[in-house]
């Protein structure tokens, strides 16, 4: 899933304006003194609808990628992870690696049927949405997103447990760090 925003590319990531650079979010971690777990501990409802492609095809995204995402989606493309690069990425202002656009400026993946492309091999922030860092520090927050993405709270929503969540969390700040040299 992709984020994008109101201002410059560099700022932007696919995913419903997730800015960039930002502070690290240290959402689900109880500061000092807060002893109150998370709100998202006893899980939240999702499922991800397969024909809704919302938090993809948002112009103006970045994907950030992990060095985990790069071999994977390399060998899913059968090249040497500099000729995926070279073919399927670049690099923002900073260095950071981010997945190409298309000429109407969506994830280079997003199929016209709003389907990812590479689904069995997605980048670790595509599979962590909706649960990013961003979305769930606080009420403001998680109701934007719910607006979003209809898979919240869906009928056919099933529980996730803050466990998995707590994982996405996790991998989703990892790989936003993505990665200057190969
Ligand atoms: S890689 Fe797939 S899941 Fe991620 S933003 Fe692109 S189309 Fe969406
Ligand atoms: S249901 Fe939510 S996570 Fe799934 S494609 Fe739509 S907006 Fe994205």
């Amino acid at each position: 899933m992709t984020r994008p925003s109101d201002e410059s590319e560099s700022t932007k990531k696919f995913g419903f304006g997730r800015k960039w650079p930002k502070p690290r979010q240290k959402s689900g971690r109880k500061s000092r003194g807060d002893k109150q777990p998370a709100w998202w501990t006893e899980g939240v409802m999702f499922t991800c609808l397969p024909d809704c492609g919302r938090c993809c095809d948002e112009p103006d995204g970045l994907v950030y990628l992990s060095r985990d995402d790069v071999q994977r989606l390399a060998e899913y493309h059968g090249k040497e992870v500099e000729q995926w690069l070279e073919s399927d990425c670049r690099k923002v202002h900073d260095g950071r690696w981010v997945l190409n656009s298309k000429e109407d400026r969506t994830c280079i993946y997003i199929r016209g049927d709003k389907r990812c492309d590479v689904h069995k091999a997605k980048p670790a922030q595509c599979r962590a949405y909706p649960f990013w860092g961003e979305n769930m520090k606080n009420d403001q927050s998680w109701q934007k997103t719910k607006q979003l993405c209809p898979g919240l709270d869906h009928h056919e929503a099933i529980l996730i447990d803050g466990e998995t969540i707590k994982l996405h969390l996790e991998a989703d700040a990892h790989s936003e760090q993505s990665f200057i040299d190969w």
